[in-house]
């Protein structure tokens, strides 16, 4: 489970400044889909190889009637109580304020793990200067510069290290014998716990005993057809003896959370209501995790054709960023359709996991530069020389030669179509990275 920072502290101290720093990282990925997957107040992050959500309460503008605390009930309390580990920022250039007091006192009684950021302090020595933020009873300041890119390394480390007990923490699991950890995503009311309820009950579906893999208290082991399946934490529902339903509060944590920890996301959109723009989001949220990904299409029973065309057309657009999942067309009520979205699962995961060794990655990289040139970009030509593969799940090729960030775009997808044609990639996004020798 990623762990989870949330920023906390009054307006314009820099907390967005922050926000974007600590999730830049997956900008390359986003950049594509801006609006839709970055969401306003939740990102994804990684220092090396430990990667976090963070959660930005910047939006709050606290109310003088009424009072910061009242604003902090709805907004920032809510942020706190999901975080494992809060970052409070305060402004090292305008120093302390009522404010700050404030919010320093809620938070010695959050009991959480706090850090005090004191930003905006490029330039600044973190001795006397910053010596009056210890009146908040937080502890040292650290001085950080959010918009500089100074000291955030060393808070994120501050803030991460009980979270991750070492580096290889996050390292992708081999393949075999290991379940398949599925998550079903989707908001709430397209039928999660309906679909789940009608697999649990299926004969087919037998439940077994995994040692040591009680993650939580929802995660549920089962077997079908000789294949082993983990159903991890599903967000938005809750286990009641052998059934589940679903809870009130959809928590986007939960599901970023029950998203990263996945193989395979089962990405559900209810055809009554067509794609919704936070189906889009959680559409988002997958796409820049890297699982692989099919999605089923729920309560086909109940629209009729006109229906069924428009909502062929809002995913087609809506959700153009996943084009590589399959799209199947069910019912879980009526039980139909469900045998295709099992095979589509196992497919996506083996896609996921294929292994594509480097002499074939490079054959088929020498036949397609045979085939179609990059192109030259003023002085330069690109040199495709070799190929090797860099991860799985998703999967990751890497391209080496010469004068390759002058390769574009339209040439990464005709490689990527190429790579994905041969080894028959269905249901996982592919990388492609370009790693120059010079
Ligand atoms: P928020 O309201 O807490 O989210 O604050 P913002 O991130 O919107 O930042 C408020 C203002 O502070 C903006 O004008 C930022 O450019 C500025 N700011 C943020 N970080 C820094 C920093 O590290 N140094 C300086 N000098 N200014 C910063
Ligand atoms: P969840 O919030 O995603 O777990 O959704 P539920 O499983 O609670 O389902 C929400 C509503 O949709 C319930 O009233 C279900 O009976 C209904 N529903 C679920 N699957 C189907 C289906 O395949 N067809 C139809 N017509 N209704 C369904």
């Amino acid at each position: 489970m990623k762990p989870v920072i949330a920023l906390v502290g009054r307006p314009n101290v820099g907390k967005s400044t922050l926000f974007n720093r600590l999730t830049k990282s997956r900008d390359a990925i986003v950049a594509d889909y801006a609006g839709l997957t970055r969401d306003r107040h939740y990102g994804e992050g990684r220092s090396g190889s430990r990667a976090f959500i963070a959660i930005d309460t910047g939006g709050f503008e606290p109310d003088c009637t009424s009072g910061i605390f009242k604003e902090m009930a709805n907004q920032t309390r809510q942020a706190v109580a999901e975080a494992d580990a809060v970052i409070f920022v305060v402004d090292a250039r305008n120093g302390l304020s009522a404010q700050d007091h404030d919010i320093a006192r809620y938070l010695r009684t959050a009991n959480k793990k706090v850090l005090l950021a004191a930003n905006k302090a490029e330039g600044m020595q973190s001795g006397p200067q910053l010596a009056e933020f210890y009146e908040l009873g937080i502890g040292e300041p650290i001085p950080i510069s959010s918009a500089h890119g100074q000291g955030i390394r060393s808070l994120l480390d501050m803030a991460l290290d009980d979270f991750f007990a070492d580096e290889d923490d996050e390292e992708p699991e081999e393949e075999g014998d290991k379940p398949i950890r599925l998550a079903v995503a989707g908001r709430p009311n397209v039928g999660k716990s309906t679909l789940i309820n009608t697999w649990l009950g299926e004969e087919r579906l037998v439940a077994f005993d995994m040692p040591g893999t009680t993650r939580d208290a929802i995660s549920v082991p089962f077997e079908r057809n000789g294949q082993k399946f983990e159903l991890i934490d599903t967000a938005g529902l809750r286990r009641k003896g052998r059934v589940f339903e679903a809870i009130e509060k959809f928590s986007v944590v939960k599901t970023l959370q029950a998203i990263s920890d996945a193989n395979v996301v089962l990405l559900l959109v209810d055809a009554t209501q067509g794609v919704t723009e936070q189906d889009a989001h959680i559409a988002g949220f997958i796409l820049e995790s890297g699982r692989a990904v099919v999605i089923a299409v729920n309560k086909w029973d109940a629209v009729d054709s006109y229906q069924r065309e428009m909502l062929q057309r809002s995913i087609e657009t809506r959700l153009a960023f996943l084009k590589f999942a399959p799209v199947l067309h069910i019912s879980a009520i009526k039980r139909q359709g469900l045998g295709p979205v099992w095979k589509a699962i196992t497919d996506a995961w083996a896609s996921a996991s294929r292994k594509m060794p480097t002499p074939v990655l490079t054959r088929l990289l020498a036949e397609a530069v045979q085939f179609q040139q990059p192109k030259r970009a003023g002085a330069f030509r690109p040199k495709l020389r070799y190929a090797h593969q860099g991860g799985q799940n998703p999967p990751v090729i890497v391209i080496h030669g010469n004068s390759l960030e002058h390769v574009s775009e339209s040439y990464k997808r005709f490689l990527e179509s190429r790579f994905r044609e041969h080894f028959k990639l269905t249901g996982t996004p592919l990388r492609i990275e370009m790693k120059s020798s010079q």
